[in-house]
């Protein structure tokens, strides 16, 4: 079943006549199309793939016959609109006020427009093997990235210094970044979404290095936590805590296990330790065409993992003014727990 087939089946599921797909995202994973002006219209017997006049070309080359391509203006919302036909859902986490405006301007008065959330979302969380293969791939030239940054070591060198060099790494090795590297020394690793600063990593600190390539349209994420020279004992300590709550989560993963509950584990485990408030984030989250997607570790998440889902473990301890600890790692969930696609060491590794 090709991926347009599977969401008209969700479509008809949901008590919908159409969908209409206006994210990009969400365009590009139905319709293969990597240009900036494309929309999609799914039936249960139509698949009507929108562009303008710049992007024939590479529609061509990327839209698949399954789909019919109207000629289209620039502004395609009256084209789409012309093409609707009773309850039409839109994605309403991701339509702008004013696309639904023009959109109910332009509909016709038969036409039924309805929230229907995130439906493709749904089928893009479940990846199949060509897409696992290239998360594969963008995990592997991270890791490469790692390897490199280890061996030039931190100790000296500005937290931006070193984030902007992985960076022009990753595009040397001819991927780009999936999200700016966060690399956080000290008492800006307690900050779980730092920018790097122009402060000078010394010796004897944590440092949290995050970052990640989109590869062939698709996106890593991985997270360690270095050591530059001796560190003191209560940063090995909190280094160790964090290592034994991510391995306890790694086990949590596999097929039918709730979002809550895979969160609880290592949320458990820190918590004993005293540092339930220093743990402020969720477990982990679905990475593919977007470096945050579906499905949710977290204590508010409704989500059940499923077989082909690829989310990060990344729980982490993060004291206020002293240091933080996160150690992620990126897994396909597979029939009997989890495939780790991230390869570097776990344990507390010194780089000069
Ligand atoms: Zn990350
Ligand atoms: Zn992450």
């Amino acid at each position: 079943m090709t991926r347009a087939e599977r969401l008209a089946k969700v479509v008809a599921e949901h008590e919908l006549d159409m969908l209409y797909v206006s994210d990009l995202v969400n365009v590009r994973y139905l319709a293969g199309f990597t240009g900036t002006n494309g929309a999609c219209l799914v039936g249960r017997d139509e698949r009507i793939f929108f562009t303008d006049f710049r992007y024939t070309e590479r529609a061509q080359r990327e839209v698949g016959a399954e789909w019919e391509r109207p000629e289209a203006e620039r502004e395609l919302v009256p084209q789409i609109a012309g093409r609707m036909h009773g309850r039409v859902g839109f994605e309403d986490a991701k339509l702008p006020v004013r696309g639904l405006t023009r959109l109910e301007a332009a509909a016709g008065d038969d036409v039924e427009l309805i929230p229907a959330g995130e439906l493709v979302e749904g089928l893009r969380a479940v990846k199949d093997p060509e897409e696992i293969e290239r998360i594969a791939a963008a995990a592997q030239l991270t890791d490469e990235v790692y390897r490199w940054a280890i061996e030039a070591g931190l100790a000296g060198k500005t937290e931006r210094a070193v984030a902007r060099a992985s960076e022009a790494k990753i595009r040397e090795l001819g991927a780009e970044p999936s999200f700016p590297p966060i690399v956080a020394g000290a008492a800006n690793g307690a900050l779980p979404h730092a920018e790097p600063e122009e402060r000078e990593i010394g010796s004897g600190e944590l440092v949290v290095f995050d970052m990640g390539a989109l590869l062939d349209g698709y996106c890593s994420d991985c997270t360690r936590t270095f050591a530059t020279g001796d560190v003191d004992d209560e940063a090995r300590e909190v280094y160790e805590l964090v290592e034994r709550s991510q391995a306890a989560a790694l086990e949590a993963v596999r097929p039918e296990a709730s979002g809550q509950e895979v969160d609880a584990v290592p949320r458990e485990i820190i918590s004993e330790a005293g540092h339930g408030d220093h743990f402020g984030h969720g477990t982990g989250h679905g990475v593919g065409l977007e470096v945050h997607e579906g499905p949710r570790l977290a204590t508010t998440s409704d989500d059940q993992l499923a077989e082909g889902n690829v989310v990060t473990v990344e729980p982490g301890v993060y004291l206020p003014g002293r240091l933080g600890v996160r150690i992620e790692d990126l897994v396909v969930v597979i029939a009997d727990g989890y495939r780790n696609l991230s390869g570097l060491p776990k344990s507390l590794t010194t780089v000069g």
